[in-house]
């Protein structure tokens, strides 16, 4: 039960006057929610940036392009003329130094004529320009009297917006947040507030929304850092309690005498890499060990972990025991068993597919065997953690894209069997610094090497006033039947709305040139639109296929061998490296071009080149951590550390190990989080959504 105290900071932004329905769409879609946002959900949205006003200079005085706070008189008003709407309303005004004019467009006059009433005294911010050799502000972006001075807040936050939502009603809304913030219990032990300097949790967030110094709202400093620490310690404490659920000395451990391992092995029409072999290995010594296994492996799409967990299964078989390969969707748990099938086959091991579509009795007759211990393998999706799911001796789980699954879905699976040992897969790469963010303490296997025979991908940077060439090399490829993919990218940062638009423009032309080979799919088109369109790109019917990034290609498709990325330079590592790695899958030699619009910035420039130098995921990862921060990263969030709201990487890897430090004092202390102390805990496990693992604390 999540604590009353909290009730307030989980009302839904709705409450809040002036929040109607529409501004509920919006902020769903600014905050990456699903359902109304809560107070707590707002009040998490960091600014980017801030408006000084402390700048208070005569008229002489007034530098163009600065934001400055005027102190005038009104003297005259020049109205807009009837029927001449595009001619703006003009007020003049001055001091003791000089002239100044407010400019206001399509302005309602009885508005301009109360808000600066002619003789008096007002107090104007706003952005100086000059304009005619006269001072100029248009629409000022505050007009207060002397009175009401001491309210105006000189140093306002600008939050990153969304098409729709203006930055006057995003504060409003926060500021009414703020008023509503409930005194909490201190949830950081002493010795951490005193190390790091951090202020209580509502100072930090009074702080970073209401600014006394510009500096205030930065990542580095303690208020935001204080809060980077919150969400992470509730992410390490999420994990060790989950890792302490796993951690259960084993009874019998499960590997057999290698003799099924051997079988597989002869059965590969390829040979292991050293990295696959070096994995395989540890693995089998983690099975043999007292301890539960608890190990990560992670490698590149195509990068071969599939085999590596069947040869994980293999050992487990040996023993005569079951194991459970769990994927995040259909797609992938059948590209699993494709891999594996014929292996188990020839290895006489016995494996199924368990996913939605397996119903009735074909269902019912997999279960039976699975109950019976007549399968060694099972794969599947979700509905392997179904109730009815019953292994006769489950010792090992593999767990595909783990980040995808909640912490529910991870232990039902283990539930299924005794100390059964978890292997997860992960096919994105990321530094050994954010490994813990992610999943805790977990032995690490990598596997950075590619498989032999695998083509490479040639990747050039061309600027997009070639666009023409580019064009012309997409026909010649149609000609030669190659497949291939046209990346439109987002358009700005803070607008993660699906660009359909510019993939419609770019669809329109290139259908004009090479006609029906080209299709087009984006966020907008209804997903069996989507599908169709895929298959038929898939199958060759067409060739061309123009897509935005939000839009899930992740349909494997071996057959193309070019991707054109368009304004690749406002992409992140992270992300260029994930479409590019949908090409380069089959027996093709693949071409990758970055299409790039000068001038490049630095970071742009330096993103290029470490993507065209190399495919190796890990160091495409190193290189974005240490490449991030310049602020002109398209996606920086989703490709940065997705489910991290507040804690950034490239400033906050320090608080990482300081959290799971943190945590597992926690754990030795205090492991059900008891007394006041554990309550602290608990709300912060609630206020950051990590509460799933608060049911373990009363489980056995
Ligand atoms: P991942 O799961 O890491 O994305 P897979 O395990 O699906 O990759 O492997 C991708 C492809 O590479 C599969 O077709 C697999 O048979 C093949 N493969 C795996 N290991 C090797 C290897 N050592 N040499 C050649 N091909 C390999
Ligand atoms: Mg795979």
């Amino acid at each position: 039960m999540r604590p009353p105290l909290l009730n307030p900071l989980f009302a839904l932004v709705t409450s809040l006057p002036g929040v109607g329905p529409k501004q509920d769409k919006l902020l769903q879609f600014l905050l990456s929610r699903d359902e109304t946002p809560r107070l707590a959900d707002l009040l998490l949205h960091l600014p980017a940036s801030v408006i000084d006003r402390r700048a208070r200079p005569k008229i002489r005085d007034a530098v163009p392009g600065s934001v400055v706070t005027l102190e005038v008189t009104v003297d005259r008003h020049r109205p807009t003329p009837p029927g001449r709407s595009r001619v703006p309303y003009l007020v003049y005004a001055s001091d003791d130094t000089g002239d100044v004019v407010l400019t206001y467009f399509r302005a309602k006059a009885d508005y301009v004529e109360k808000l600066l009433p002619v003789g008096e005294k007002r107090y104007v911010s706003g952005t100086a320009q000059m304009y005619d050799g006269t001072l100029q502000i248009t629409h000022p972006d505050r007009v207060v009297t002397e009175a009401d001075l001491a309210k105006l807040s000189l140093i306002e936050p600008v939050y990153p917006l969304t098409e729709g939502l203006a930055l006057g009603s995003l504060r409003r809304a926060i500021a009414q947040a703020l008023l509503k913030l409930p005194a909490m219990p201190e949830w950081i032990s002493a010795g951490v507030l005193r190390r790091c300097k951090f202020p209580s949790w509502s100072e930090a967030l009074h702080r970073v929304h209401e600014p006394r110094e510009l500096t205030d709202i930065l990542p580095q400093q303690p208020y935001w850092s204080r809060l980077a620490f919150d969400e992470l310690l509730a992410g390490q404490l999420a994990l060790a309690l989950v890792r302490a659920q796993l951690r259960r000395p084993a009874g019998a451990r499960h590997t057999g005498d290698g003799h099924l391992r051997r079988k597989v092995i002869d059965a590969l029409p390829y040979a292991l890499t050293k990295s696959q072999q070096e994995a395989a290995a540890a693995i089998a010594d983690d099975l043999q060990k007292p301890l539960r296994m608890l190990r990560l492996l992670q490698g590149d799409v195509g990068s071969g972990k599939t085999v590596v967990a069947l040869l994980a299964a293999a050992a487990v078989a040996e023993a005569g025991k079951q194991s459970a390969i769990m994927a995040p969707t259909e797609i992938l748990a059948r590209q699993h068993i494709k891999t594996i099938a014929p292996l188990a086959e020839r290895a006489g091991l016995k494996v199924a597919i368990l996913t939605g579509r397996e119903k009735g009795k074909e269902r019912r007759e997999i279960l039976t065997k699975l109950e019976a211990g007549e399968l060694d393998l099972l794969v599947g999706t979700h509905a392997l953690i179904q109730d009815d799911v019953i292994f006769k001796s489950l010792a090992l789980a593999v767990v595909d894209e783990q980040h995808r699954f909640g912490v529910r879905e991870r232990l039902a699976l283990t539930q299924k069997g005794d100390a059964v040992d978890v292997l997860v897969l992960s096919a994105t790469p990321i530094p050994r610094t954010l490994v813990l963010t992610y999943f805790g303490d977990m032995d690490i296997s990598e596997l950075r090497e590619k498989p032999a025979g695998r083509q490479p991908i040639d990747t050039r940077a061309i600027p997009a006033n070639r666009l023409a060439e580019v064009i012309e090399a997409v026909g010649r490829a149609i000609k030669a039947k190659r497949r291939v993919y046209w990346i439109c990218p987002l358009v700005e940062e803070s607008d993660k709305i699906d660009n359909a638009t510019d993939a419609e423009q770019r669809f329109t032309s290139l259908q004009k040139r090479f006609g029906d080979k080209v299709g087009l799919v984006h966020g907008k088109l209804k997903g069996t639109e989507k599908d169709r369109v895929m298959a038929q790109f898939a199958s060759g019917e067409i060739s061309v296929l123009v897509a935005t990034t939000v839009v899930e290609v992740g349909v494997d498709v071996p057959a193309a061998s070019v991707m054109v990325i368009e304004n690749a330079e406002r992409f992140g590592l992270a992300q260029l490296h994930q479409l590019r790695g949908r090409i380069g899958r089959g027996s093709e030699a693949s071409t990758c071009i970055l299409l790039y619009r000068e001038p490049l910035s630095e970071t742009s420039k330096a993103r290029l080149s470490v993507i065209r130098e190399t495919t190796d995921g890990f160091r495409i990862a190193e290189e974005d951590l240490r490449l991030r921060g310049e602020g002109d990263v398209l996606g920086t969030r989703q490709s940065g550390m997705p489910g991290f709201r507040i804690a950034r990487p490239e400033f906050h890897a320090q608080l990482i190990a300081q959290a799971r430090d943190e945590a597992l004092r926690i754990m030795k202390d205090n492991p059900k989080l008891t007394g006041k102390q554990g309550d602290a805990l608990r709300a912060l496990l609630y206020l950051f959504e990590r509460d799933e693992a608060i049911p373990l604390l009363t489980a056995g």
